[in-house]
């Protein structure tokens, strides 16, 4: 069994009172490391360190931090293997999603913000008798809080800009899935990052987290999570003025017109419904289906989630591993029973899957694809976050139904729309009050573009120049000419 530490000032260190947590493996319940129950004394520790260590990493050229930012994506790929595996062992992803998806973009993450921040110019504005430059300084030490869903994936989002930007760091994971943050700890010490310029702080949330936000030497907050959590997160730091960006929940709509190529849509709804166990926040977790097809889409629809495989996450088959845990089972289990009590009829799944056929695996948080006709698009079950394997399934008429339909949420994430005509698709997409929205594709991501939400699934954007915005403070220098 692991012993996790926080990584505070180049020194990994337990919590001053020595308390820990346990971290809990999704697939059999059995303990995989313990970790530090850190206290707000903890994140005190990581602010100062953080806080002495900012000027001189802020001072540092940014032609060395970009290169920073590239040996980190060298060293993370040299470990590639070794983060799909440990993020398919905290959270129970299939370990080639873990591959493809976590580890992958883990790296790409540096690799993305150390090019992109090459190709940028400074920025400039003639007047007739003077010249503006924008200077860009570091926010100073900002708080990085990140979900359990895509542990690096999004921690990594989040530090390669605010690196890059001069900042320095103090950072807490979920303590549900605590082990990549540690990869990423002792990588960057390893390569001798200066310290306190990143620093890492286990816990749980209104321990550590809330300790982040109130801590007056943290001047901003990058925070992803749930809605409700980011509405805790904005009141604690809006009277301090920090500057924050909430990356929340959703319930994001596939439409599906009923011009659309029937396997590509079929292939797309599958995958946006159910990777990750729809653990994503961008999941496709309503699909909407224009009446014409809904009865053949939904059969060839039902058909492809039944046959998803269904296994152990380190099982090289396996399309679906578990839930995040057996409280996060339960959760997303009543939801189903909800349905039933809304109206709601189950076209697949809806039960607890391998249980009693996987011998020591019989704790593992298995849930069977989940397809759920018949409900409401106002009903809970098709309006609130469920954030796991279940998929509701309604039919429109016209386009205008479909926006009405896509926007009766209080989320406004992301969409997809699938047609022949993309045109069409581009139209409607400008109609959905959602901060994404892909046309035959889902979750196709070009780096440099704005990514967030509106409503309640969250306020700003990151991404490339976003990303840049955020993590910094810009003055401007006016030049008046001397002659
Ligand atoms: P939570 O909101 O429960 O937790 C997110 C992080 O916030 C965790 O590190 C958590 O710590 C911490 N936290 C909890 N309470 C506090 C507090 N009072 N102060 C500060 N920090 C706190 O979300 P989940 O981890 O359950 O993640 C799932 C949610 O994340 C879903 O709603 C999903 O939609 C959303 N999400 C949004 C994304 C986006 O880009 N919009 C992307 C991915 C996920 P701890 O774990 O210890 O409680």
């Amino acid at each position: 069994m692991l012993h996790l530490k926080n990584y505070i000032d180049g020194a990994f260190v337990e919590a001053h009172d020595g308390q820990t947590l346990e971290d809990i493996n999704p697939a059999n319940g059995q303990v995989i490391a313990t970790i530090p129950r850190s206290k707000s004394s903890d994140v005190e520790s990581a602010a100062v360190a953080a806080k002495k260590a900012q000027s001189g990493w802020n001072a540092t050229p940014m032609a060395e931090r970009i290169t920073w930012l590239e040996t980190i994506a060298d060293a993370l790929e040299s470990k590639h293997e070794q983060i799909a595996q440990a993020e398919s062992l905290d959270t129970g992803k299939p370990i080639s999603l873990a591959r493809r998806v976590d580890a992958s973009r883990s790296v790409e993450n540096f690799r993305f913000f150390a090019s992109f921040a090459r190709e940028q110019k400074e920025m400039t504005f003639e007047m007739k008798d003077a010249m503006n430059y924008v200077h860009r300084n570091g926010l100073g030490v900002v708080g990085l809080i990140t979900p359990w869903n895509l542990p690096l994936y999004l921690l990594s989002w989040k530090v390669a800009p605010a690196l890059l930007m001069g900042n320095a760091i103090v950072a807490k994971p979920s303590e549900m899935t605590p082990l990549t943050a540690n990869i990423l700890a002792e990588t960057l010490d390893e390569l001798n990052l200066p310290s306190g310029v990143f620093n890492l702080v286990h816990g749980l949330g209104p321990e550590v987290g809330q300790g982040i936000l109130e801590h007056p030497s943290i001047n901003g907050i990058s925070f992803t999570g749930g809605t409700a959590t980011g509405r805790i997160v904005a009141a604690t730091a809006a009277p301090m003025f920090k500057k924050l960006s909430l990356e929340l929940g959703g319930k994001n709509a596939t439409i599906v017109l009923d011009d659309a190529d029937m396997q590509q849509a079929v292939d797309g709804a599958v995958r946006a419904a159910f990777t990750n166990s729809g653990q994503v926040c961008l999941c496709g977790s309503r699909i909407l289906v224009q009446a014409r097809i809904a009865e053949e889409f939904n059969a060839a629809f039902v058909k492809a989630v039944s046959s998803m495989k269904i296994g152990a996450p380190g099982d090289e088959e396996s399309q679906i591993g578990t839930v995040i845990s057996m409280e996060h089972l339960n959760k997303v289990e009543s939801y189903i029973d909800l349905a039933m009590e809304e109206g709601g009829t189950i076209l697949t799944g809806g039960t607890r899957a391998m249980t009693g056929r996987l011998g020591p695996d019989h704790n593992g948080a298995y849930l069977a694809p989940t397809v759920v006709a018949g409900l409401s698009h106002l009903s809970r079950c098709a309006t609130e976050e469920i954030f796991g394997p279940v998929v509701t399934i309604h039919t429109f008429e016209t386009l205008q139904e479909a926006t009405e339909m896509a926007n009766a949420t209080e989320y406004g994430l992301a969409g997809s729309i699938w047609t022949a005509d993309t045109a069409k698709g581009k139209a409607l997409a400008q109609t959905i009050d959602t901060g994404i929205v892909w046309v035959n594709t889902w979750l196709h991501r070009d780096l440099r573009t704005p990514f967030g939400g509106v409503k309640n699934s969250g306020v700003g954007r990151e991404g490339g120049q976003w990303s840049m915005g955020f993590f910094s403070e810009t003055t401007n220098i006016c030049v008046k000419d001397q002659n």
